[in-house]
């Protein structure tokens, strides 16, 4: 499994200008209360013209001292699971819904999530992923609102011109163990999902246009011998 895009997509120049644009306005934001508490903002990093593109919850401790999302013992694990499907981290693109550390490591408020929406989707317009991996129960509920993450784990589903496919986070795993089998079962079904986002991507062979009706030849005239 290929997991280069096949896709005519902008220079990874260009992508990476646009997402250091953004990176640079999060790092200016003050629309929500978060700023206030955090050391660094951590916008996401990544291959700016990645296939695939994770999206967790918000930074945690370590994220916040680091200025990078997934690290500590969740991002080895990550790194992990990545690894058992041939990936690098450095071949995706990993970002937050929200981009600062909510103190005390506490769950993203709604309307924090809401106001910090607009990075992340401009993240996804430049990236144009092929596949978007949802880390958590609050990137989900971007893409799937009411559902429940212990439903629908690990089934990708199209979504306008891609797939998503739901996991559960990482972290979670750190803290029941029992989930973390499930984790790496479902962290399998990602090249699956490629390869069906890469259908829908494929453009449709032309449809045919009928062939005219054949007018049946007149047969040939007996000419008359007398
Ligand atoms: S979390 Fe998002 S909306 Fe809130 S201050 Fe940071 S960048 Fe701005």
């Amino acid at each position: 499994m290929s997991f280069e895009h096949t896709r005519t997509t902008p220079s990874a120049d260009d992508n990476a200008a646009l997402l250091s644009e953004v990176a640079a306005e999060v790092a200016r934001c003050q629309a929500c209360v978060l700023y206030k508490h955090a050391l660094k903002p951590v916008p996401g990093d990544g291959d700016p013209n990645a296939a695939i593109l994770f999206i967790g919850e918000a930074p945690g401790r370590y994220e916040n001292q680091q200025g990078k999302p997934f690290v500590g013992a969740a991002g080895q694990f990550l790194e992990d699971l990545l690894r058992s499907i041939g990936l690098r981290r450095d071949q995706v693109f990993i970002a937050n819904v929200v981009k600062h550390w909510p103190p005390g490591n506490r769950d993203p408020l709604p309307e924090e999530i809401a106001t910090c929406g607009g990075f992340l989707d401009r993240q996804i317009e430049i990236i144009n992923p092929q596949v978007i991996v949802t880390l958590g129960r609050f990137s989900m509920a971007k893409f799937f609102p009411g559902e429940r993450i212990s439903r629908i784990h690990g089934v990708a589903r199209r979504h306008r011109n891609r797939m998503v496919l739901p996991l559960y986070h990482p972290a979670a795993a750190l803290h029941q163990a029992n989930l973390r089998r499930t984790i790496e079962e479902d962290f399998k079904r990602i090249p699956a999902a490629l390869a069906e986002a890469e259908k829908l991507a494929t453009p449709a062979a032309p449809i045919k246009p009928p062939e005219p009706a054949q007018t049946p030849e007149p047969p040939p005239q007996q000419l008359s011998l007398f």
